[in-house]
């Protein structure tokens, strides 16, 4: 039977959480030297692997025999553990409310030894999405801390945290994996689970998951039931049937050449994979900001949160524009996005708003 990639390959290590090295080296030593926090805070975009992470800690703080800071899944206190009915780990999703109700009284609950292991862990995840007076029972909590008790809070929205909250927790921050530890995991995955599959068609996979691990393993899922055995770069393109900052920014290179033949044409390609004309108006819009952003930021990515590679694209596109055009040609498509839901043809709507673009490009330069 086949298993899901999605389930089969989440990881169960420290040494299996890709492209976090950052935090799991930190972990692991804090594991062997014994040397645990109170509460952590583990933040970062969705699919980054901040709640493996965070089960796989709540095991090797507790693991009798810890293999090179990660858990063994072999000692009776990583066997209990890995009971989902195990009281010493207790799993909340903020996001769902049902269990909101547990942080009210985890206070009463705290003073309660564990039952297997060392530790009793509490994983909050989407912690941001607690209510007032959950947070501050949690805060309650934080100030004084049983020496048995640990925290482990997830989020992917920190801004939305108290600050009183912040100044309690060990923070980590959890990245975008970048594209090419995206496709050497993914090749991994695939050999060893006897696929093929074409160059090609790794990297529109990694590139569609967008520095998330979890996104790229579902993805890879279709692919498997779609194609198969045998994933091609057409078959991939068929399925995912987006459009992706190439060939947005391949409109906004067409338009800083001049070239409106490229650009219509272009244009068409989208139409014909289906694509919504409102859609890409206000993609359009988007990758103007976006050039904009990668022009003029020291720090492009801490708004942008591209992998290197798609910012690559960016900033390479960016420096044939000067800044005014830009800004020009993001008014331009901004302005028509209200218009083309109404528009009797909103293709012509578009192509009207590029050869706007290129009339101001004209301009500038006389
Ligand atoms: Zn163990």
């Amino acid at each position: 039977m086949y298993q899901a990639l999605y389930r089969k390959y989440r990881p169960k290590t420290f040494d299996e959480v890709v492209g976090q090295e950052h935090i799991t080296s930190t972990l692991k030593s804090q594991v062997q030297t014994g040397k645990i926090g109170h509460a952590y805070l583990f933040t970062g975009t969705r699919g980054t692997g901040k709640t493996s992470t965070a089960k796989i800690f709540a095991k090797a703080i507790n693991c009798l025999n810890p293999q090179m800071g990660s858990p063994c899944y072999k000692c009776s206190v990583c066997k209990s553990l890995m009971d989902a009915n195990n009281v010493d780990v207790i799993e909340i999703d903020a996001a769902s409310n049902n269990r909101v109700d547990e942080i009210r009284d985890i206070r009463e609950k705290v003073k309660f030894m564990p039952v297997n292991g060392k530790y009793k862990v509490y994983i909050i995840d989407e912690v941001h999405m607690l209510t007032e007076s959950a947070f501050n029972a949690l805060l309650k909590t934080l100030e004084e801390p049983p020496p048995h008790i640990v925290f482990i809070l997830a989020t992917t929205e920190v801004h939305k945290l108290p600050a009183t909250i912040l100044s309690r927790c060990m923070r980590f921050d959890f990245h975008l994996i970048e594209n090419q530890v995206l496709i050497d995991q993914l090749k991994k995955i695939f050999e060893a689970e006897e696929i093929n599959c074409e160059e090609d068609a790794y990297k529109l996979i990694a590139a569609a998951a967008e520095g998330s691990d979890r996104d790229m393993l579902s993805l890879a899922d279709c692919m498997v039931a779609y194609c198969e055995g045998n994933i091609t770069a057409q078959k991939v393109m068929d399925i995912l049937g987006n459009t992706s900052h190439d060939i947005y920014l391949k409109i906004a290179e067409s338009i800083q050449k001049k070239d409106i033949g490229e650009a219509f044409t272009v244009l068409d390609k989208i139409e014909h994979q289906g694509k919504n004309m409102n859609v890409v108006a206000k993609d359009m819009t988007t990758t103007f900001r976006n050039l904009i952003i990668a022009k003029t930021c020291k720090d492009p990515n801490q708004i942008l949160g591209f992998t290197n590679d798609i910012l690559n694209l960016y900033l390479n596109t960016a420096k044939d524009f000067d800044t005014n055009e830009l800004m020009e040609d993001m008014k331009i498509f901004s302005s028509i996005e209200s218009e083309i839901k109404f528009a009797l043809s909103p293709k012509t709507l578009l192509e009207t708003a590029i050869v706007t673009c290129l009339t101001y490009g004209n301009q500038g330069k006389n």
